[in-house]
């Protein structure tokens, strides 16, 4: 398909698109543990039904193990030598609790003035189940590669996705990845994400006097675990609150730089709080590490007492860059905490948990197909942007398949798509062009390779 026919197709196709989607957003599938399964097994319906009615007969759950919740599955063979493609999204959404300040119902999707769709995952990720679905609509079952259908249940909560991958690598083997679960920084503005921070994320353990004392008789000179916690954690940032850990990874991020109003809008930044570290803002979110602590265990001050605290312990997460390799990353923080541990208290670190990063294959050929589709289906320059969000599963993709490409987009728009937030929204143009996109850069790959 030529870009004019994408277009046509498209367009006529939305109605369709809004319809499928009112129908997944109708649906409150959250996979977090503790919440209802019939929501979740009344959407993997709905979705077989709607991929099989778009022309992929063989599509069908795949089961990952107890006590998952299956991801839907189809292999659809292309011309005889074209690429495999494996396109995916997830069906599963964040919770929208009440109180969170929705105010619309999340799980009705509701049209706004402003021509957006609102409702919980309209954005995320149910308008790339909807992209893709018209996607493979468009080649009416007989798509010009070979394609591979994921959508996963589980990507918001605990997934067994990335294991079940690294046992059956061969099915998900593929020369390029489209990941439909990101979006363009602004409506309009096509965009590739090509790099996503991972994560380190570890607990320490500090200890200092046997049990607790009495802060009158001993404080001054009995050391305190929760002083020496502060001190430790204040080690890992400089006086602007930038990170600053030995031996972690860093870049200056090559593209253009964000607003910072706009980001001071966004993140809702209160006035006259300043912003932390320095420099261009892209490479702060996209090309720097930050570290967090996302957890302390020490005396809840309600019924706090005057005492000197034997024991603290505090989870830190450090967001790491693309490219980096976390397992150095990992032991540069060790060290780094190792080294700054104050007067000798004993420290214990346990508990890791790593997600790389990942880094899109600059010049790769999907990858400069896929630039070209979105210039020409929004009818805009492609920009490249980074993400400070984490998804695992990417590289684990990537790793079944040496030389293979990932291409993230979608139709998230940073602007105003609130994923995750109350009153999360998709603008249906987004999602139209997106498809546009898709058939141009599955129409190339079929040609280019054949
Ligand atoms: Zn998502």
């Amino acid at each position: 398909m030529d870009l004019s026919q994408a277009r046509e197709y498209a367009h006529t196709a939305m109605p369709q698109v809004i319809d499928d989607l009112r129908t997944l957003v109708g649906h409150s599938s959250i996979a977090f543990p503790g919440f209802p399964d019939a929501p979740m097994k009344a959407i993997a319906d709905d979705l077989l039904g709607m991929f099989r009615r778009a022309g992929v007969d063989d599509v069908r759950l795949l089961d990952l193990g107890e006590g998952a919740y299956p991801s839907i599955f189809a292999e659809i063979p292309g011309p005889e030598g074209s690429p495999v493609v494996t396109l995916y999204a997830h069906y599963d959404v964040q919770p929208a609790p009440e109180g969170q300040g929705w105010t619309t119902d999340p799980w009705t999707l509701t049209e706004k003035e402003d021509g957006r769709l609102y409702g919980r995952g309209a954005a995320d990720d149910k308008s790339g189940v909807v992209a893709h679905l018209a996607t493979l609509a468009a080649f009416e079952g007989r798509p010009p590669v070979t394609v591979r259908l994921v959508i996963e249940g589980e990507e918001e909560t605990g997934s067994h996705i990335e294991a079940y991958v690294e046992e059956h690598p061969e099915d998900f083997r593929s020369d390029v990845f489209v990941v439909a679960d990101s979006g363009n920084q602004r409506v309009g503005a096509p965009a590739l994400t090509t790099g996503l921070r991972g994560d380190v994320s570890i607990t320490v353990r500090l200890r200092t006097i046997e049990s607790a004392l009495h802060s009158g008789l001993f404080g001054g000179a009995a050391p305190d675990a929760l002083v020496a916690m502060i001190q430790l954690l204040g080690s890992m940032y400089d006086e602007t609150g930038a990170t600053v850990i030995e031996g972690l990874d860093s870049y200056e991020w090559p593209d253009g730089d964000l607003d910072e109003a706009d980001f001071r809008a966004s993140a809702g930044v209160l006035d006259g709080v300043e912003l932390s570290g320095s420099g261009h803002l892209a490479s702060r979110l996209w090309s720097r590490p930050a570290a967090t602590v996302i957890g302390i265990d020490a005396p809840p001050v309600a019924g706090a007492s005057n005492i000197v605290i034997p024991e603290a312990t505090a989870r830190i997460s450090v967001r790491i860059v693309p490219g980096s390799d976390p397992q150095a990353q990992l032991a540069a923080i060790e060290t780094h905490l190792k080294a700054h541990a104050p007067r000798g208290v004993q420290l214990e670190i346990g508990d890791h948990k790593v997600f790389g990063a990942w880094k899109a294959a600059e010049g790769g050929p999907a990858t400069k197909l896929a630039e070209q589709a979105m210039t020409e289906a929004f009818g805009a320059p492609c920009e490249s942007h980074g993400s400070g969000g984490s998804i695992p599963l990417v590289q684990v993709l990537l790793d079944t398949s040496p030389g293979s490409e990932a291409i993230l987009w979608g139709a998230e728009d940073e602007e105003k798509a609130r994923i995750h937030g109350p009153d999360e929204s998709v603008d249906p143009k987004e999602i139209e062009d997106l498809v546009v996109a898709q058939i141009l850069l599955l129409s190339r790959l079929g040609e280019q390779r054949r």
